[in-house]
């Protein structure tokens, strides 16, 4: 069987993850239903992670870590939403994100070799670890600069968010941008 989880386009971490809610042909898709989606997403964006998991931990996934990603993912969509509406987000799923990244607490130490390193170190699960220091991600994210460019696709049954990396850049991809240009051409041809 294939797994899928969604689209993984580029985006930061946290609206990655976000985006494993995504649609088909305007119908919505839940890409972290199972354990096996939840290893599958973090294998594909392991090497952004900033804790990256280890195969041994990817296989030791269980419920728990899946039950993690979720309120994890859904509470970066609220609050997405929220900041593409300029509305304040409930109070829920600002508590679900803090509580993401109090499950891991997460310190560097020195190390004095060949020459000085900052190794990270955290007291949790691995994969607790991956996804508060996801959730801290999302912190940065919501908190800083790049929320100005955040946005939601508006290209027609798409529900994915990205950053506006470019000051033309009008949807998620290319393909939804096809879709939107079609869309609006059949709406003309049709009045
Ligand atoms: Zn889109």
């Amino acid at each position: 069987m294939t797994v899928t989880t969604g689209p993984v386009m580029g985006e930061p971490l946290p609206i990655e993850l976000a985006n494993a809610t995504y649609a088909i042909r305007g119908h919505p898709q839940d890409g972290l239903r199972t354990v096996e989606q939840l290893a599958f997403w973090l294998e594909q964006v392991r090497p952004r992670l900033p804790l990256p998991p280890s195969d041994a931990d990817l296989r030791d996934i269980g419920p728990q870590d899946l039950v993690m990603a979720r309120e994890l993912r859904d509470a970066i969509r609220t609050l997405a939403a929220a900041a593409v509406e300029r509305t304040p987000p409930p109070a829920a799923a600002l508590d679900s994100l803090n509580r993401c990244v109090r499950t891991a607490l997460s310190w560097r130490e020195l190390r004095w070799d060949d020459g000085t390193s900052a190794e990270p170190r955290n007291d949790a699960r691995p994969i607790t670890a991956t996804l508060s220091g996801i959730a801290e991600l999302a912190v940065d994210l919501f908190a800083g600069p790049a929320l100005a460019d955040l946005r939601a696709c508006h290209a027609p049954g798409c529900v994915l968010f990205f950053i506006k990396d470019h000051p033309r850049r009008a949807w998620c991809s290319p393909g939804c941008g096809n879709r939107a240009r079609a869309a609006r051409h059949y709406r003309r041809t049709k009045a």
